[in-house]
């Protein structure tokens, strides 16, 4: 597959962007648990919280292979600022670019396209993860507005969001069937927030506890029909997924850049450790778990941008990706051997940051019963 003098363009832009603003900070961030925010606002500026966006909301157009490098480049440099993006753009723009009403749409998407906004995604509860569809956070219809109550867990830019698309049971109806969408303004009344600190990876970023308390919350902000939430949620996730994939490329590539690095630099038994057949075999492990996971993530980009069925496709990418950057970033940690271990080397923190990518969005069991019930017709959930 080749890509276009465009799609190389934004590439370059996009590992430039990453070499002078995220890589001289990437050990200081993870060690404070904190980004520094200002880079919400240079990612709006270069156009990557826009991309795929009408430019007529403020976006940045272009298609999702493009997406896709960009994802790739900031999961190369930084997994907690890959997370910004996808959520906030990937998560929350598209899906009111896709979603929305055009008063919805102009209310929201210029300020998250431009970095103005940070948005999170709120459908993760404490009791309900992969069975997201039994959330029980509740909207009851008062007049004109609807009464929130609730708690969601695990919201990533949750603390730094101005608006979360929250998933809610608007209806009596059982199941996913009963759930709607809203976007909240986190300055809401009611609605408050705590970090989670004393994650094993993903430090830089803002992962949030939300509870609702009587928030109020007009009629005019559900997003979709109401009922219809749960198809909001998943048609999101779908292609969530991708980026998550494509970010996973990115810290496998990483981890083999360095892997290959130290490995000709290091000397023991008189020579480059390079020149070890089993360090070899580490290094070329991690090279075939790149360009497949690569390949994979491009296929579901390649379908999206015709308009074809991509939703499994995206699973498998996303499983087989997540696995591959655990895999990855733990033989080159192995390459690195005790020095792996340290957090000035790379290898330990791309670990730390793929390990949760099998968990979010998705955990790998879940991905393999989508996969399972898209090849079958059986659902096994
Ligand atoms: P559970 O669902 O309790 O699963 C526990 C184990 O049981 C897993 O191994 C799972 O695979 C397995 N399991 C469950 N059901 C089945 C089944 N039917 N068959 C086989 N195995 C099964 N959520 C959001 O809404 N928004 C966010 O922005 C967000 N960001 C996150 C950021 C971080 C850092 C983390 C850790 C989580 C985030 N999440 C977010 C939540 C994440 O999506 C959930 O953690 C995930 O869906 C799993 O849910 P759970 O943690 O409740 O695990």
């Amino acid at each position: 597959m080749e890509l276009s003098e465009e799609q190389t363009a934004v590439q370059r832009l996009a590992r430039d962007f990453v070499e002078r603003e995220i890589t001289p900070n990437v050990v200081a961030w993870d060690r404070a648990e904190d980004v520094d925010r200002s880079i919400v606002k240079k990612l709006g500026d270069v156009g990557f919280l826009g991309l795929t966006v009408g430019e007529e909301y403020g976006g940045s157009g272009g298609d999702h292979l493009t997406y896709c490098l960009v994802t790739e480049a900031l999961g190369r440099g930084d997994s907690s600022v890959r997370g910004i993006v996808s959520v906030s753009l990937g998560l929350v723009a598209k899906t009111v670019a896709h979603w929305g009403t055009e008063e919805q749409k102009r209310r929201w998407l210029p300020g998250l396209t431009s970095g103005a906004y940070v948005g999170c995604f709120g459908l993760t509860e404490p009791g309900t993860g992969s069975d997201a569809g039994n959330l029980t956070t509740r909207a009851v219809r008062e007049g004109d507005d609807y009464v929130v109550n609730g708690t969601k867990m695990f919201i990533t830019n949750g603390t730094w969001a101005d608006v979360v698309l929250l998933f809610t049971r608007s209806t009596d109806a059982p199941g996913h069937q009963g759930v709607s969408a809203f976007l909240v303004p986190t300055d809401t009344p009611g609605l408050t927030r705590r970090t989670l600190h004393g994650k094993l990876g993903l430090r830089g970023q803002a992962t949030a506890e939300l509870v609702l308390e009587d928030v109020r919350v007009p009629a005019s902000a559900m997003l979709g029909p109401e009922g219809k939430g749960f198809s909001v949620a998943m048609s999101a996730l779908a292609k969530g997924r991708m980026s998550v994939a494509a970010g996973c490329v990115g810290i496998a590539q990483a981890a083999l850049d360095a892997a290959v690095r130290y490995a000709g630099e290091r000397e023991q038994f008189g020579g480059p450790i390079a020149r070890h057949q089993l360090v070899q075999e580490l290094i070329s492990d991690i090279a075939v778990d790149v360009d497949a996971a690569r390949l994979l993530t491009w296929r579901v980009a390649d379908l999206v941008d015709r308009g074809l069925p991509f939703a499994t496709e995206s699973s498998m990418a996303k499983l087989f990706a997540s696995e591959a950057a655990v895999r990855a970033a733990n033989n080159a940690l192995q390459v690195f051997g005790g020095y792996g271990y340290i957090d000035e080397y790379p290898a330990g923190k791309l670990l730390r940051d793929a390990r949760v990518m099998t968990l979010y969005e998705g955990t790998s069991q879940i991905q393999k019963l989508l996969i399972g019930r898209a090849l079958t017709g059986v659902s096994a959930f």
